[in-house]
């Protein structure tokens, strides 16, 4: 079957139902073409995904799905989420080949989605290392911190990338099974669980997006809403503040615990509050935001001041030297600022994804593309000892045991363009400063 037309497309695109002030731009109108951020998104396309595919293959994230698919024999490497590595830079891949279709990328993709779809279980389940690791009767054991949903959700944003912007439909088939698998195990009449660490709150409520499938948001909604209700992981070190379930996130007055965790689970909510106009989860969300900018925040924009448990710590606690501030914090409220400025229309969410942008984000990648911050401290003192591996006394570095942060750099790069410019039946607006072109198909904005 011939792919149709790659063009890229938005991460987040929300029904014409939807209650959103704003739009993205439609696949293919939004481009950045010149200058400052098209320099580092061609250095990211050239050599970062390129470094990124080695790296993959060298930690073992690939062999673990060759493995499970019997291509190859051998134990289980890395982290329980090593699966996660891999869909980031596939979803990266995806929206690269709709800036522009490069047949060996293609390649790189096919072949990539080809090992995950063979790791895939008969009744839809798919984790290699759970399934290398573990019997199938453990799965679903440990919810607090074994991430399967988790995969899942970097998954289904792989696959929805995939079919918006490189018209490719085999991860989406994949995808599309998970969710089959997960509506027998989870939902009102079954197990009422959620993972430890959020994500596919957001990637459920986009494939909905994608397939007009409402079972599908009707899950994400479970999910979100399950959370420190039904499910606050007990016995779980350290608590339920840790993974965001201290209360259900419409109850929530602050973010608390693992960063990363929080701002997914807020994105995904705010996901939920556009598609569902629901305005009292919106004003939740945008006041949780407002709190974490007056006083969780660093000037860079930069989230997460505890080195322990990757955590916010309390209000104004802003440590320098061994502040975190990790890069996919930057870039976990880089999506849910988004979100907020698509659904309200408020520029106070278009500048903060341009702070985060050019400080919490850009800090987290070397000019050449290929190396990384896990953590973004804003000090580091003369004679600072590189402690482990995460330290940012080594400099960057090519790769992380635990990789989440590299490939969520590649696909922010990828995706940047439709981070630009919005449209109304008003016009066109322009949110950051890049060199491009922007057009609501009335009319083009050269800039
Ligand atoms: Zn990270």
């Amino acid at each position: 079957m011939a792919a149709a037309p790659a063009q890229l497309s938005a991460p987040a695109v929300p029904t014409t139902q939807a209650s959103a002030a704003l739009r993205p731009l439609a696949p293919g109108d939004a481009r950045i073409t010149d200058g400052f951020w098209h320099t580092r998104q061609q250095r990211n396309r050239s050599a970062g995904l390129r470094s990124g595919y080695e790296q993959l293959e060298a930690s073992g994230t690939f062999r673990n799905f060759r493995i499970v698919g019997g291509a190859e024999q051998g134990e289980a490497s890395g982290m329980i989420f090593q699966d996660s590595d891999g869909y980031k830079w596939l979803e990266a891949v995806a929206y690269e080949l709709g800036r522009e279709d490069d047949p060996e990328l293609r390649g790189m993709a096919q072949q990539v989605t080809g090992w995950i779809a063979s790791a895939q279980q008969e009744d839809g389940y798919l984790n290699s290392v759970h399934t290398l690791r573990h019997s199938p009767e453990e799965r679903y054991s440990n919810m607090a911190w074994n991430h399967e949903l988790y995969c899942y959700g970097h998954l289904i944003q792989a696959a929805v990338a995939l079919s918006r912007s490189a018209g490719e439909e085999e991860l989406l088939a994949v995808a599309l099974r998970i969710v089959d698998h997960l509506r027998s195990v989870f939902g009102p009449d079954l197990r009422h669980s959620t993972c430890g660490h959020p994500v596919i709150e957001m990637a459920l409520v986009e494939l909905y997006r994608l397939t007009d499938r409402t079972d599908i948001q009707d899950l994400a909604r479970f999910f979100l809403d399950v959370r420190g209700a039904d499910e606050r992981f007990p016995g779980a070190h350290p608590g339920p503040g840790y993974f965001s379930a201290d209360v259900p996130v419409r109850a929530a007055h602050s973010v608390e615990g693992h960063a990363v965790r929080a701002l997914y689970l807020f994105a995904g909510a705010t996901d939920q509050a556009i598609e569902d106009g629901d305005a009292e989860l919106l004003a939740r969300s945008e006041a949780v935001f407002a709190d974490l900018l007056a006083t969780k925040t660093y000037v860079t924009g930069g989230m997460g001041a505890r080195w322990d448990w990757e955590a916010f710590g309390d209000p104004y606690e802003m440590t320098t030297d061994r502040g975190y501030a990790e890069t996919c914090a930057a870039i976990g409220a880089i999506q849910w600022a988004w979100r907020l400025l698509l659904a309200t229309g408020k520029g106070v969410y278009a500048d903060a994804v341009e702070r985060l942008l050019f400080n919490a984000f850009l800090a987290g990648v070397s000019l050449a593309g290929t190396e990384y911050f896990y953590v973004n401290s804003l000090q580091l003192r003369e004679g600072a000892k590189a402690d482990e591996g995460r330290s940012i006394a080594h400099g960057r570095r090519g790769w992380f045991d635990c990789a989440c942060c590299p490939p969520n750099i590649m696909r922010t790069f990828a995706s940047l363009d439709h981070l630009v410019a919005t449209s109304t039946s008003e016009g066109l607006q322009i949110h950051q400063f890049a060199a491009g072109t922007w057009s609501t198909g009335e009319g083009t904005e050269r800039l």
